[in-house]
């Protein structure tokens, strides 16, 4: 231990807080939303969170740190498994643990896979009731009643992620329950996510958003370079596009590149507003067999 340390770090408060909860309920929006950009992926599809996303909420003598994890569910691929591998070992690490569940769906299957980890692991727990917006009063209360008498959570806090409806409220919820700790992370970090993981993030996302089925959760995206050219102000970035077929190649591709090129701008559109640079985003695709199945390629790819 340190002997010259300032006696005023001993009224800091500060805690490790796992965002967890079925996948699609919002847990990547309202991390974004607290940090006020972009660190985490969203997608109206499920399971879009492959890795685990540290955020940083700066307060006034204050540190919250998120975790958003993969759900927790059964599945029998390797690439689900190491996700809910993850996901459990969050639990132990924390000293909080953020449950949220969409108004709209309060019983996911997932939630009982969910509780029975967080009974186990007798952490200071939350409920977060997500998505009021796409509802009344008479949905929630009910729901928040049925979750009341359960005793398993010491708050149960309604909000809207999309709206930031109730976000302060929550805030204010987890700092009454913070601890006094270290200073964790500097005031100008955001993330642990390096420039390149976002960026191969924000790719991932657009393939989400204009392919379908299978495609997105068969694709990988690793940035293989980025330069910058100072003098133009300009960021040159190479990323590539794994997947696991030559048909699901040609699909992402499109008829005379129109797929990959469409996913491109959109993507660079986006890596310009969050770096605040000028971006030449050069994509390339490639097909890695199986690659969501073999151990060796995931941790290739870095999953
Ligand atoms: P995650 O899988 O839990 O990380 O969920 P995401 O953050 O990716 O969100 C899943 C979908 O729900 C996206 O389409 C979001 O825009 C949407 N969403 C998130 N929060 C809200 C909310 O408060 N209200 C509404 N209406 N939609 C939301
Ligand atoms: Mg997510």
């Amino acid at each position: 231990m340190k002997m010259n340390q300032k006696t005023s770090n001993l009224d800091y408060l500060s805690a490790f807080i796992a965002i967890v909860g079925p996948p699609n309920v919002g847990k990547s929006t309202l991390l974004n939303r607290l940090l006020g950009s972009k660190v985490a992926i969203v997608s109206p599809k499920p399971q879009t969170t492959r890795n685990r996303v540290l955020g940083v909420y700066h307060g006034e003598g204050f540190q919250m740190v998120f975790i958003d994890t993969p759900g927790i569910h059964r599945t029998r691929t390797h690439l689900h498994r190491s996700m809910v591998a993850s996901a459990r070992a969050t639990f132990s690490e924390v000293d909080m643990i953020a449950v949220m569940i969409d108004m709209l769906h309060p019983e996911d299957a997932d939630m009982t896979s969910i509780l029975k980890e967080l009974k186990k692991s007798e952490k200071t727990a939350l409920l977060i009731i997500n998505k009021i917006d796409k509802g009344s009063p008479e949905v929630l209360l009910p729901i928040m009643e049925t979750y009341r008498q359960r005793f398993l959570f010491d708050a149960i806090v309604p909000i809207s992620a999309l709206t930031g409806d109730g976000v302060q409220g929550l805030i204010e919820e987890l700092k009454a329950r913070l601890a006094p700790g270290p200073v964790f992370f500097p005031s100008d970090m955001k993330t642990d996510q390096t420039e390149s993981f976002l960026i191969a993030e924000i790719i991932r996302e657009k393939i989400f958003l204009f392919s379908r089925r299978e495609l997105p959760y068969s694709s990988a995206v690793t940035v293989q370079n980025i330069e910058e050219i100072p003098k133009k102000t300009l960021m040159k970035v190479s990323a590539k596009i794994y997947v696991e077929s030559e048909s699901q190649k040609a699909i992402l591709i499109g008829r005379g590149g129109r797929m990959v090129k469409k996913i491109g701008q959109s993507a660079r559109k986006e890596i310009e507003g969050l770096f605040g640079i000028h971006t030449f985003l050069d994509l390339v695709v490639r097909v890695e067999k199986n690659w969501s199945k073999d151990p060796k390629a995931l941790k290739r790819l870095g999953y």
